[in-house]
């Protein structure tokens, strides 16, 4: 479970994010749109613990800052960064080791075969594709098996196989109670996802609701997104 309290940004005199507060329970997907600018990478940023800020952030009841916050914390950048010497397989091999996972082989074997990487193991980070570095991205952060994930664009730059793939995991990790916080601008790739429509607009919410408080279940989120966009 994620929850922030009151959290506040503000990048010299740019209010970034201003007193925004949200809960994504166990199992949840909340999606987090708006315009460019919105302050929606700040709060992803700000729940990674890599910005400082005002107001509380807690995972599972434990502050964001905290190690046993960090260790149930996963976070898929938007611009993966690789080690250009380390191979794919270095990559998760370290970050299990980081996490103090045991006994991860077999659940690597699995993400890397599910996104196409198994055959590429010892491949250096510098020799991958751009959609291939955010694979193993994505790989790095579900290895450590996050109670919370965050996930920045996660449609962008992956090949329409990676994309389904992408949105199987996140419906079988929603399903074992993990809580994910999913930053886009493709509405509709995320459109079989969401359970709760956060929706920013210079730094403030100008809306957040779960699915169903929506009385029209066949408005989509683009619908929800523009007319609170262009009100
Ligand atoms: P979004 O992710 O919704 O596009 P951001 O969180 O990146 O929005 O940005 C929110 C506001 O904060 C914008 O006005 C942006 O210009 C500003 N901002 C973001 N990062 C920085 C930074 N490192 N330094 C100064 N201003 C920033």
């Amino acid at each position: 479970m994620l929850e922030v309290s009151k959290l506040s940004k503000s990048y010299g005199k740019t209010e970034a994010v201003k007193n925004v507060s949200f809960t994504v329970n166990e199992g949840e997907i909340a999606v987090l749109a708006g315009p460019n600018g919105a302050g929606k990478s700040t709060i992803i940023k700000s729940v990674a613990g890599l910005l400082k800020y005002e107001g509380k952030i807690e995972i599972c009841g434990y502050d964001n800052k905290s190690i046993k916050g960090k260790s149930m914390l996963g976070y898929i950048p938007e611009m993966p960064s690789l080690f250009p010497l380390l191979t794919i397989k270095d990559h998760i091999t370290l970050m299990a080791h980081a996490f103090s996972i045991k006994e991860y082989e077999e659940r690597a074997e699995r993400l890397l075969k599910l996104f196409d990487l198994w055959d590429k193991k010892d491949k250096y980070g510098s020799d991958l594709s751009k959609g291939m570095q955010q694979k193993v991205s994505i790989c790095c952060a579900l290895i450590t098996e996050p109670k919370v994930l965050l996930v920045d664009e996660p449609m962008i730059g992956l090949d329409p196989k990676a994309i389904r793939n992408m949105k199987e995991v996140m419906l079988e990790l929603k399903k074992q109670g993990v809580s994910i916080v999913l930053s886009t601008h493709l509405l509709d790739s995320v459109e079989e996802l969401w359970d709760r429509i956060i929706i920013m607009k210079n730094g403030e919410f100008v809306l957040s609701k779960a699915r169903d408080e929506f009385d029209k279940q066949s408005e989509s989120l683009e619908d929800i997104f523009f007319k609170v966009t262009e009100e």
